[in-house]
């Protein structure tokens, strides 16, 4: 099948509830509808299968990170868009990734800690905070920002389909993917 994309690695990195996620998946329906070749690789779906097994300590963040990075390279070296939503907190894998994948686009999915802990999506910061689990970013594990993300998602101030307009017109801009069909009605 022809992709309409040419292959990169959308790489969503932020704290848990921070969006990525929900951003991920309404990129991956906005790039089909445009032709393109789209795969989405979340870290909770990763940690079920490819990681299963792995823990949350440096290390095995680090192993973790390295697997997503190596199948979406595969990927986008096929011309497919390798969705990637996953927390990976540590700088140096990220730019681990970078330095061995051509095309790379890194999006800071960015909310303060207050709001991700108030979503409490999954229920995990409580779980946190209780003791109940151990090493979760932003409580007793470290995050370190990008510090030179492509492009950033305030998502406790834009709306959801506002970040997610945002990442596309980039990613059009970049001449990543094409130009969004218009309806053209023929009488
Ligand atoms: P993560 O995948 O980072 O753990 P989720 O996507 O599961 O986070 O959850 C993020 C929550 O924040 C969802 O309930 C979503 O509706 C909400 N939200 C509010 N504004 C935004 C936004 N601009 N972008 C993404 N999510 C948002």
């Amino acid at each position: 099948m022809k992709s309409n994309s040419k292959g990169l690695i959308l790489w969503l990195t932020g704290f848990s509830g921070s969006g990525k996620t929900t951003i991920a998946k309404g990129l991956e329906r906005e790039l089909k509808e445009r032709g393109c070749l789209v795969e989405l690789l979340d870290g909770d779906v990763v940690r079920t299968n490819l990681s299963k097994g792995l823990g949350y300590s440096r290390e095995d963040r680090e192993t973790n990170i390295r697997r997503i990075g190596f199948v979406a390279n595969l990927l986008s070296r096929n011309d497919v868009v390798a969705i990637v939503a996953a927390i990976s907190p540590y700088r140096t894998s990220r730019d681990e990734v970078r330095r061995t994948t051509e095309n790379f686009i890194e999006v800071y999915v960015n909310s303060p800690l207050e709001v991700c802990e108030e979503r409490d999506v999954k229920g995990l910061y409580a779980m946190a905070r209780a003791g109940e689990i151990r090493a979760f970013t932003g409580i007793d594990a470290p995050y370190e920002e990008p510090l030179n993300p492509d492009i950033v998602c305030y998502t406790s101030e834009e709306t959801v389909k506002e970040s997610i307009a945002k990442v596309a017109a980039e990613l059009q801009r970049l001449e990543y993917i094409p130009v969004k069909p218009q309806l053209e009605y023929f009488i």
